[in-house]
C-alpha cells in the first residue's frame, strides 16, 4: 500500500497538473520541431508559443509581445536587475529592494555591489514583514536606477503595497520591478494598474513544470539582452525555445487564471483554519507573516523550545511534507534572513515551521496535521532542559 503522503510544502515547489502534463507531451514527441525552421511542421510551434504568450499576458492585464520566457524565477529576476542595472546606470548607480526578498535578488544585488559597483539599499520591513512605501520614496536618490521588492513573499506569505510602490516609482520616473513568483497565477496582478515595469514568475509553483518561467517587460523599457546567440525572444533571450516547458506553463497559468478566485476563497479559509486551530491548541507559537495581507496558501509559525529540523523529521515520519526557516535546511547556520528581518531572534526563528497549501489539500489533511503537530511539538518540547526550566520557573511564579 503507498504511505499516506501529505504535501504542504507548495511554496517550494508544486505537482504539475495533469492537464498541463498531457498538453505538454506531444511536443516532446510528434511536435518535436524547432520553432525557427522554415517548414510548416516546426513553424506551427512558433505559432503555439505566441498562443500562451498570448495566455499569460491575458493574465496580466499586458501585452503579449511583452512576455519574455526563461529558465524559470532565478533567471527572471538576475535578468531584471543586471540588464536595466547596465542599461540605464553605466557606471553605477543606486537600487532599492527589502531585506526579505529571495535569494535571486538578494544575491545579484551583492553581485551589483561588489562586481559592477552599484550602490543597493535594503529596506527593512516591520514585524509582520510589510515594506513601507514611504521607506521607498525616502531611499529614493537622484542616481536611483531601480526599485524592486517581492509581490509576496514566499517564506511568510507577506503581500506588498505593490500598487502604492508602482504609483512611487512612476511618480520618480525610476523603474519597479517585483518578483511575483509566489503570486503569479494565486492572486490577481494586473500590471498597468500596479504601475509594474518587469515583473518576474515561474512555472513550478502554479502547478507548471520546472525550468520554464517568464519575465514582463514594460514596452519602452530599455533592458539587454540577457543571453546573447540567436533572434528567439525579440533577441533578448536567446537560445531554441523550451516548447514542452512553455506550452506547459501556457496551460497551467490559464487554469491557475481560471480557478483563481475559486481557489483563493478555498484555500485562505482552510489557512484561517490551520492558524486558528494552531493558535489555539499549541502553547507558545507565534504567527509570522501578515494576519491579513497573505498569500492564501502560507502558513507559517514558531514554536518556542523545539528546533525546526526536529519538527521536519518527525512531521516526516508521518508522512506530511513542510518545511522550516532554520539553520540546516538553508546550509547556513544562521536561520532564515527573513525571519530575522522580521525581528525575530535567533532561537525563535530556529523552531519555525511554514506549511504551504496546494489545490489538493483538504480540511481532513489539515486537521490531521495539526494534531500530529499538537503531540510532535509537545513531545519534543519535553526533551527540551530550556522547556523544563521554563516550565519549573513558571510553576515558582504561581
Ligand atoms: C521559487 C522562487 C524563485 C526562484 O524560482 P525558480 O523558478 O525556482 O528559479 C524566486 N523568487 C521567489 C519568491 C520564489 O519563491
Amino acid at each position: 500500500m503507498e504511505k499516506k503522503l501529505i504535501y504542504l510544502d507548495n511554496a517550494a515547489t508544486t505537482r504539475t497538473a495533469p492537464e498541463v502534463v498531457e498538453e505538454m507531451l506531444p511536443y516532446f514527441t510528434e511536435r518535436f520541431g524547432n520553432p525557427s525552421s522554415i517548414y510548416g511542421f516546426a513553424a506551427a510551434n512558433k505559432e503555439e508559443i505566441t498562443k500562451r504568450r498570448e495566455i499569460i499576458a491575458g493574465v496580466l492585464g499586458a501585452k503579449t509581445d511583452e512576455i519574455y520566457f526563461t529558465a524559470g524565477g532565478s533567471e527572471s529576476d538576475n535578468w531584471a536587475l543586471k540588464a536595466t542595472a547596465e542599461a540605464y546606470g553605466k557606471n553605477g548607480g543606486h537600487i532599492i529592494t527589502s531585506k526579505i526578498e529571495h535569494h535571486a535578488i538578494l544575491h545579484t544585488c551583492e553581485y551589483l555591489e561588489k562586481v559592477r559597483g552599484y550602490e543597493v539599499t535594503y529596506l527593512d520591513v516591520d514585524e509582520n514583514g510589510n515594506v513601507s512605501p514611504e521607506d521607498v520614496e525616502a531611499a529614493i536618490r537622484p542616481d536611483t536606477v531601480l526599485i524592486s521588492i517581492m509581490f509576496a513573499n514566499n517564506e511568510i506569505g507577506t503581500i506588498q503595497p505593490i500598487k502604492e510602490i508602482g504609483a512611487i516609482a512612476k511618480k520618480h520616473n525610476i523603474l519597479f520591478h517585483t518578483d511575483a513568483v509566489q503570486a503569479f497565477g494565486q492572486v490577481p496582478i494586473n500590471v498597468d494598474e500596479m504601475g509594474i515595469d518587469m515583473l518576474s514568475a515561474s512555472g513550478h509553483k502554479l502547478n507548471g513544470p520546472k525550468g520554464i518561467g517568464f519575465l514582463y517587460i514594460r514596452k519602452g523599457v530599455k533592458i539587454r539582452s540577457f543571453v546573447h546567440g540567436g533572434a528567439q525572444e525579440r533577441k533578448r533571450r536567446a537560445g531554441t525555445e523550451n516548447v514542452p516547458g512553455i506550452i506547459g506553463l501556457g496551460k497551467a497559468a490559464e487554469l491557475a487564471a481560471a480557478s483563481m478566485e475559486d481557489r483563493m476563497k478555498r484555500e485562505s479559509e482552510l489557512r484561517d483554519y490551520m492558524i486558528q486551530r494552531i493558535s489555539a491548541e499549541i502553547p507558545y507559537c507565534r504567527l509570522n507573516g501578515d494576519p491579513v495581507k497573505r498569500l492564501p496558501n502560507n502558513v507559517n509559525f514558531s514554536f518556542q523550545f523545539v528546533e525546526g529540523e526536529s519538527l521536519l523529521i518527525m512531521l516526516d515520519m508521518k508522512g506530511i511534507c513542510a518545511s522550516s526557516g532554520s539553520a540546516c535546511t538553508s546550509g547556513s547556520l544562521d536561520p532564515s534572513h527573513v525571519l530575522l528581518a522580521i525581528g525575530l531572534p535567533h532561537e525563535i526563528a530556529h523552531g519555525s515551521l511554514r506549511m504551504t497549501l496546494g489545490a489538493d489539500t483538504t480540511k481532513e489533511d489539515v486537521d490531521y496535521v495539526v494534531d500530529c503537530l499538537k503531540d510532535i511539538v509537545q513531545n519534543l518540547r519535553n526533551m527540551s532542559p530550556l522547556y523544563e526550566d521554563f516550565v519549573k520557573k513558571q510553576a515558582k511564579e504561581k
